[in-house]
């Protein structure tokens, strides 16, 4: 399944093609949109490669390079916010694996944020266990890709942090 949803566009992680959906969109006109993408697109070859961050600009070109490249989310916006402006009006948590890649790509984005995890502990409790917890989501998480996912039931990333969520 090459078909995914970023930053509101269809986007297909084998050639980096994207459609934009205007919202507002009645659901049957969205699946079929998503359907028609994911026929068009399921052929093509994996030519698309993520996009890195400039590891040598400061801070904030970094943080305001991912908001405009990266694969943003509720969570990682989130800890976005709050890393650049101390300011939350959302607070979103990762609920799954999925979300925390976002979280985890954005401190591959901005490596300096990496020190400053626990600070997240403040915005709620789920976040706090999350925090606490963010080394050993982080081996899970690398683990994962490392085998593909193809033994995420035993490495259990998902039911650790359902009980941290909880
Ligand atoms: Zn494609």
């Amino acid at each position: 399944m090459s078909t995914t949803i970023k930053n509101e566009k269809l986007f297909c992680t084998n050639c980096g093609g994207e459609f934009t959906l205007k919202f507002p969109l009645q659901i049957p006109e969205m699946n079929s949109k998503i359907k028609l993408f994911a026929d068009l697109h399921k052929d093509c070859e994996q030519t698309y490669v993520e996009p890195v961050a400039d590891q040598s600009k400061d801070i904030e070109t970094k943080a305001l390079w991912w908001i405009a490249n990266g694969h943003v989310g509720l969570s990682s916006k989130t800890m976005w916010l709050f890393f650049l402006h101390q300011d939350n009006p959302l607070i979103n948590h990762p609920h799954d694996p999925d979300d925390f890649s976002r979280c985890y790509k954005l401190l591959e984005a901005v490596p300096e944020w990496k020190g400053r995890i626990l600070e997240l502990s403040k915005l709620s409790l789920p976040w706090k266990n999350l925090a606490e917890n963010w080394e050993k989501l982080t081996a899970m998480y690398e683990q994962n890709k490392k085998e593909d996912w193809k033994n995420s039931e035993k490495i259990g990333m998902y039911e650790f942090m359902q009980t941290l969520t909880r």
